[in-house]
């Protein structure tokens, strides 16, 4: 089934409120295998909304809306959308009789008449109960089956509707066994998309009839598989294979499925294998502390870490060597180890793990430019350090430093060095 989605309001369109109700609404139905296949917003504006809804209606015959429900008078979903089925409004005695009721409890007065105005809905509509808010929702179908479910625009209201009474509507509409759609997830790190892509070959079009979407974001590429036209039993099994052909290619890059955080995986490694954890972090200024100690228990694996961010600190704190510093300057292969060296023996711990980069907006050179960064890694004595040149302004390239950190400790425990992305050795 294919649905087209209205949001109205004139908040959305000056970006006052973000649209957070066609996202859920599109996560939620398809998972039904109702497809969305249009969004438009519109504003406040009874000519709008009947505009936009009549044409989603001539495209699908399916069409929810949110938003303009209320009693002021910004509120003309429903005889706009009445107007297009050329219903006129009529008053809803039962709807009255509810919001007088809630009035007196509520408010100990009797009803204002702008409120009487919830009452009135399209003639022939079937009103949908909402019981997280006082305006109720509105079905409106004409003799083709053509539709419009009108849901309230406050989030929580919307949300409660749609479980309450328009998903379980629209699974008796839909065949037994049809198809649905179900995403999985594989998440990449330190590779950009042009390579993953390079490596995948083939599949970078698409996997057994799966869609392959590539997501980048700070943590790096997700890789999202799709099925969109099987059914629900044998979507699990198809996305399984996929997401093997897909390990098979480019699994040495994967870290983690859904939502999974490199931090809290890390962390797991460690207290799996009973190891403790030390940074030194120059560029990051304490993210990638930070992001490990921001999963609870991780004070089992952390011991603590320096934040290293003047070279006498480095000197004074990690024992990194002023010649070094001098002859290589902070941004370089043997300072970035002394520093993973220096966290390791300074706090006791199995691992330590040194970060220096340039961050930017200044201080780039022709060889060393802005977004480079030396990252190192010490597992009980064994260092291995990488250099990458990181894209995006100061806060990505930070972020994606200590993410390059994790990912090399990731590396280390999976023997694996020459996972090099957008990394190089030596
Ligand atoms: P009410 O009965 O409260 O008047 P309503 O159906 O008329 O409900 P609106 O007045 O359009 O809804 O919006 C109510 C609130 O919900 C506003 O704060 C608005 O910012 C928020 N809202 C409306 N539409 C959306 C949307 N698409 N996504 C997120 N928030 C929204
Ligand atoms: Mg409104």
């Amino acid at each position: 089934m294919n649905i087209e989605i209205v949001t109205i309001g004139d908040e959305l369109l000056l970006g006052f409120t973000i649209d957070t109700n066609a996202a859920h609404l599109a996560r939620e139905l398809a998972t039904l295998g109702v497809r969305i296949v249009r969004r438009a917003t519109c504003g406040d504006d009874a000519t709008a909304i009947a505009s936009a809804v009549q044409d989603a209606l001539e495209r699908t015959g399916a069409v929810i809306t949110t938003g303009g429900l209320g009693p002021t008078a910004d509120d003309m979903t429903k005889p706009a959308i009445a107007s297009i089925f050329g219903r006129g409004m009529v008053l809803d005695p039962d709807i009255l009789a509810a919001l007088e009721e809630r009035w007196r409890k509520r408010f100990g007065h009797e009803l204002p008449a702008s409120n009487r105005q919830q009452a009135m809905v399209p003639e022939g509509c079937t009103i949908l109960p909402n019981r997280h808010g006082s305006a109720p929702g509105i079905w409106l179908e004409d003799a083709q089956h053509r539709w419009v479910a009108m849901l309230p625009g406050v989030p929580r209201e919307m949300r409660g509707m749609l479980a309450d009474t328009i998903i379980p509507h629209l699974r008796d509409r839909l065949p037994l066994g049809g198809p649905v759609i179900r995403a999985r997830t594989l998440r990449t790190a330190n590779i950009a998309e042009s390579a993953l892509a390079d490596k995948l070959g083939e599949l970078a079009r698409g996997v057994n009839g799966l869609s392959l979407a590539y997501l980048p974001g700070n943590d790096g590429v997700d890789l999202r598989l799709t099925s969109y036209r099987l059914p629900a039993r044998e979507t699990e099994a198809t996305l399984t294979e996929a997401a093997r052909l897909v390990r098979e290619k480019v699994g040495r890059f994967i870290y983690g499925e859904g939502d999974d955080d490199l931090a809290a995986l890390m962390l797991g490694e460690c207290a799996a294998r009973d190891l403790t954890l030390a940074v030194a972090e120059s560029c990051t200024g304490g993210m990638l502390g930070m992001r490990l100690t921001a999963v609870p228990g991780s004070s089992r694996v952390v011991q603590g870490g320096t934040i290293a961010y003047a070279n006498a600190v480095k000197v004074r704190e990690l024992d990194v060597s002023q010649s070094d510093l001098d002859a290589h300057g902070a941004v370089s292969e043997p300072v970035a180890r002394a520093m993973a060296t220096g966290a390791r023996r300074r706090f006791g711990t199995n691992i330590g793990i040194g970060i220096t980069g340039i961050a930017g907006p200044d201080g780039g050179t022709p060889e060393k430019p802005v977004g480079t960064v030396w990252v190192a890694v010490d597992c009980d004595g064994e260092v291995h350090a990488v250099r990458a040149v990181l894209p995006g302004d100061r806060s990505e390239i930070r972020y994606r430093a200590a993410q390059l950190a994790l990912d090399r400790l990731r590396c280390a425990f999976e023997h694996d060095q020459d996972a090099v992305g957008w990394t190089a050795r030596g």
